[in-house]
């Protein structure tokens, strides 16, 4: 009787394990790559298999394409592949806008350019206002704020209305002023109207600036969608998966998801509300949203302007412009009661601070609030200037510090003659932030910089502009290592906004966002990284770029 059993039982066994062992059927393959899963461990594997959107198994070659099976599989050839990027600070929707309705006055060396590249676009778009936008004063010869003078010489009566590089600074000819109806008589609290001679210039700071640009006549929602469609092209052929939208009303949030579910628009977006009262009136009842490509998690907030346009809210005056110590946006109160209303329906904060007294203002608010460690992932976007008496308190309250690495390189040429020799030193801290909670967000806050993630990753880890210069690298005590920044622009970005358990990492389970590169990031040499290109983007196992 023994034996029969012990045999049937070995049968079956055999059986059991055949049909263990037969292939499972996938979507995609991926093998023969350099595949960096950043994981905890931040290992290393070299496939793995994606089904219905989802990673479904990482390891070596021998084991992915022993235990499955598919009608697409991709040797990659040994290059490697990382998480899709994911861009912790950016205007989406503004990149878009710029690039299909904006003159883009980017890296312009002259006021001639300047006025150029507006006559060229009045001539595109005869009807429109003539926006422009991405003029930088500290490029030109005369490094001042310039005035509407020769703008109202060559458009009287059609109103221009250009943008400053940072987005805190416009410079507006009389006829948009007119009909902003700011004179030389208005005030604009958290703002500044720029007089000469008794006169506006045109140049409007922070809320003035807000002001005019309140006035640009809406655009509709077909060149918006153009904008969106455009600028999710541009950012795929970059290899990112995932951007994020620093401040955006309730209508194009539902723009973008309505986009999104028809298909049509395939990046994913954490979207940061503007704090109005439509817009949280809207979302703050039906609590943080986390759906397959949009998260709406966290309100942005604006402390103060920004360093170029001496905007930025310092503790001690402007080192070149004694007496004027920078602009509050608004006042301490309206922080306070914004910030206790996102923590009673379980928002996140983001607020934007630059100086070194606008971030002492952010984290006092919130830790007041907060009171002590806590999982809330209430950030301070930018974070640039911290105060040595006020860097304890992103651990002490555990704020998460949402940098921007080039902006660090793109300022580093003239931040010290606005703030001094000694507040330089607190200037662009990355990697004391970092060590504060042993992880931050990193973004570019485009269209202020370009879209391309690897600059971000160049910025970050030499602290140099793309010749290579300076050549020991500015304050490199602050400089991230490439580990360090190759999780500040995956999986870092996606605990920004709660979404690390689908998003950032190439583990099983989480969305199948990844983006394979020519050259490997981790390894290259230093001056070739920004020269990467990428070999192809996908989203949820979807390729998305060629
Ligand atoms: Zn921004």
């Amino acid at each position: 009787m023994k034996k029969p059993t012990f045999l049937i039982l070995l049968i079956s066994f055999v059986t059991m394990t055949s049909c263990i062992q037969k292939k499972q059927t996938v979507d995609l393959i991926v093998y023969n790559a350099a595949v960096y899963t950043l994981d905890t461990a931040f290992s290393k594997s070299t496939a793995f298999a994606v089904d219905k959107g989802k990673f479904v198994s990482v390891g070596q070659d021998a084991t992915i394409l022993a235990d499955f099976e598919s009608t697409q599989k991709l040797d990659a050839g040994g290059k490697p592949v990382y998480p899709g990027f994911n861009d912790g600070h950016s205007h989406f929707m503004g990149y878009g806008l710029a690039l299909t309705q904006y003159a883009n006055l980017v890296g312009l060396t002259s006021f001639d350019d300047l006025l150029a590249a507006l006559q060229k676009f009045h001539k595109d778009y005869p009807d429109h206002w003539i926006l422009g936008r991405g003029w930088d004063q500290n490029l030109w010869e005369i490094k001042e704020f310039p005035d509407n003078t020769r703008l109202d010489a060559i458009f009287p009566k059609i109103p221009v209305v250009l943008i400053r590089i940072d987005g805190h600074a416009v410079l507006a000819n009389s006829a948009a002023l007119a009909i902003a109806g700011i004179d030389k008589n208005t005030s604009i609290a958290g703002g500044e109207i720029i007089l000469k001679n008794g006169k506006p210039t045109g140049v409007l700071l922070d809320n003035a600036a807000d002001r005019m640009k309140g006035f640009i006549p809406k655009t509709t929602d077909i060149p918006k969608i153009n904008a969106l469609m455009l600028a999710q092209k541009n950012c795929f052929a970059k290899g990112l998966t995932t951007v994020t939208d620093a401040g955006l009303d309730k209508e194009d949030i539902l723009l973008i998801d309505s986009l999104q579910k028809a298909g049509q628009l395939q990046m994913k977006v954490y979207a940061m509300l503007s704090p109005t009262k439509e817009n949280l009136d809207y979302f703050f009842p039906k609590g943080p949203l986390h759906e397959d490509r949009l998260t709406v998690s966290g309100v942005k907030l604006y402390a103060d302007g920004a360093l170029g346009s001496r905007g930025a809210l310092l503790l001690k005056p402007y080192s070149d412009d004694p007496g004027n110590p920078g602009l509050q946006m608004e006042p301490a109160s309206y922080y306070d009661s914004l910030c206790r209303l996102a923590y009673e329906n379980g928002f996140q904060v983001n607020t934007h601070a630059i100086g070194d007294s606008a971030n002492r203002l952010v984290l006092d608010v919130y830790g007041a609030i907060l009171k002590g460690k806590n999982d809330l992932r209430w950030r301070i976007e930018h974070a640039q200037i911290v105060n040595a008496d006020d860097m304890h308190k992103f651990g002490k309250f555990s704020v998460i510090p949402s940098i921007q690495s080039t902006h660090c390189t793109s300022d580093m040429d003239w931040a010290d003659e606005r703030v001094g020799p000694d507040r330089i030193k607190e200037a662009y801290p990355y990697k004391q932030l970092l060590e504060e909670n042993g992880w931050l967000v990193n973004g570019t806050d485009f269209p202020i910089e370009v879209i391309n993630p690897l600059y971000t990753f160049y910025a970050a880890v030499t602290r140099k502009h793309l010749d290579g210069t300076p050549d020991a690298g500015f304050q490199m005590e602050n400089a991230l290592t490439r580990k360090e920044a190759l999780y500040s622009i995956t999986l870092w970005p996606a605990r920004g906004s709660f979404d690390e358990d689908r998003k950032g990492s190439i583990e099983a389970g989480k969305d199948a966002d990844f983006v394979m590169l020519d050259h490997d990031v981790m390894t290259i040499e230093e001056q070739d990284i920004t020269g990467i290109s990428v070999k192809g983007t996908w989203i949820n196992g979807k390729k998305v770029f060629e």
